[in-house]
């Protein structure tokens, strides 16, 4: 099937300085594209090009087949079948809620009976028919959100922006409306592009994610595909894997690892680990979700704790100890340096011996200073080469 959107070499610079150099992906129908990244990635720059609010200095967008913005060409955005989401909503202040939702189908010129049955039913699935009187200010921000999302699908545009469409609302609000926003979009099959810089609500929301870092794309994927094997450094970081060790890539185990201060860890690696070779520095990231606390006495009572051993602090040499039969479990000897409760659970700092902070969560608070374990599955620990694009 023929993609709506396709996005090809696209190139955008500000005064000399690039915020876009060379993005490439496209969205078929019905597909929900979330683009994903930290704050100055260029999202926004991606979008308005999109919406043609501005020109791109190379490369092309085309919609349906056809190409409406190069360096040489734009069409206009009302001559584009797309309609906008904005983060402040823009609806017309002066104007009923009925009324900004009929006004495109109004410009239109659509029969009246047809923008009744239509706007009705936006109505209805929006949860919005009690307000239709009333004025955009007679409104809480959750509801005005709801009339701008009625507003953009009225009229069956090709492609839906969304741009940051939760940031005003607050965080209970914003889970329940992106879960709902996520289940009517599909159910009316709209093709939609949402620009976000909040990983929790692109997963909600994406069939497909765009990871984007300084202009360009780190990783485009399934959500889940991304949350379980990150591309880079930098999207692990996005995606929560908060802890982080460095040290030098561990030689000859079997499985990649690097070695810390006598201990390894070991992990997944991405496309860009084979090219290194031992001894370059690398670094491993792993969330604090994945890990838990282990004492003494709850290994000597956990049968697995023995295949996992050699990955531990303090075993050098460890090609009898177990390592070098890939383990399932990272285990690192730390010390307990604060808990911080959380509401359903407490974060917990341990400290390693290598002086790494590092973050786990724990169903009840631990003391400060206690020795134990941190354990993590290695299937759960990714593992880069130390580049410039590493740091956080
Ligand atoms: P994001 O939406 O991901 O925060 P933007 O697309 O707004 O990123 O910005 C990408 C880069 O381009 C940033 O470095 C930003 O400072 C720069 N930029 C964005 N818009 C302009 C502009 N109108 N003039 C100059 N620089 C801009």
């Amino acid at each position: 099937m023929n993609p709506i959107l396709e996005i090809r070499e696209l190139h955008k610079s500000y005064a000399g300085q690039p915020a876009l150099r060379g993005i490439d992906f496209s969205v078929s129908r019905g597909q929900i594209i979330s683009v994903l990244g930290p704050s100055g990635c260029g999202k926004s720059t991606l979008l308005q090009l999109i919406a043609g609010l501005q020109q791109p200095d190379g490369g092309e967008v085309r919609l349906r087949g056809e190409a409406v913005s190069t360096a040489s060409k734009l069409v206009p955005p009302e001559k584009r079948n797309i309609n906008m989401v904005f983060q402040d909503y823009a609806l017309w202040p002066h104007m009923s809620i009925l009324d900004n939702i009929s006004y495109g189908l109004k410009r239109k010129k659509a029969s009246s009976a047809d923008i009744r049955a239509k706007v009705g039913e936006l109505l209805r699935l929006l949860h919005l028919e009690p307000f239709a009187e009333r004025l955009p200010a007679q409104l809480s921000g959750g509801q005005q959100q709801r009339v701008a999302i009625a507003r953009a699908l009225a009229t069956q545009p090709d492609l839906l922006l969304l741009d940051e469409p939760m940031s005003n609302l607050d965080m209970r609000l914003r889970i329940e409306m992106r879960t709902e926003l996520s289940y009517l979009l599909r159910k009316l099959g709209t093709t939609v592009f949402h620009v976000t810089h909040d990983p929790e609500e692109a997963f909600a929301m994406a069939d497909r994610l765009v990871i984007m870092r300084s202009g360009g794309i780190d990783q485009i994927d399934r959500p889940e595909a991304c949350y379980r094997r990150p591309a880079t450094a930098s999207v692990a970081s996005l995606l929560g894997a908060g802890n982080r060790l460095a040290g030098p890539i561990a030689e000859g185990g079997a499985a990649p690892a690097i070695r810390l201060d006598g201990a390894f860890v070991a992990g997944r690696t991405a496309s860009d680990w084979s090219a290194r070779g031992p001894a370059e520095p690398a670094i491993a990231l792993f969330r604090p979700d994945a890990a838990a606390w282990e004492t003494e006495d709850a290994r000597a009572s956990d049968p697995g704790a023995e295949v996992a051993a050699g990955a531990e602090a303090g075993i050098a040499d460890s090609r009898e100890a177990g390592f070098f039969a890939a383990p399932a479990f990272n285990r690192l000897a730390a010390r307990i340096a604060h808990s911080a409760f959380e509401g359903n659970r407490w974060r917990v700092l341990a400290e390693t011996g290598t002086g790494d902070m590092l973050s786990l969560f724990h169903h009840e608070p631990l003391k400060a200073g206690t020795r134990g374990w941190l354990r993590f599955p290695v299937d759960e620990t990714y593992l880069y080469p130390a580049t410039a694009g590493s740091e956080r």
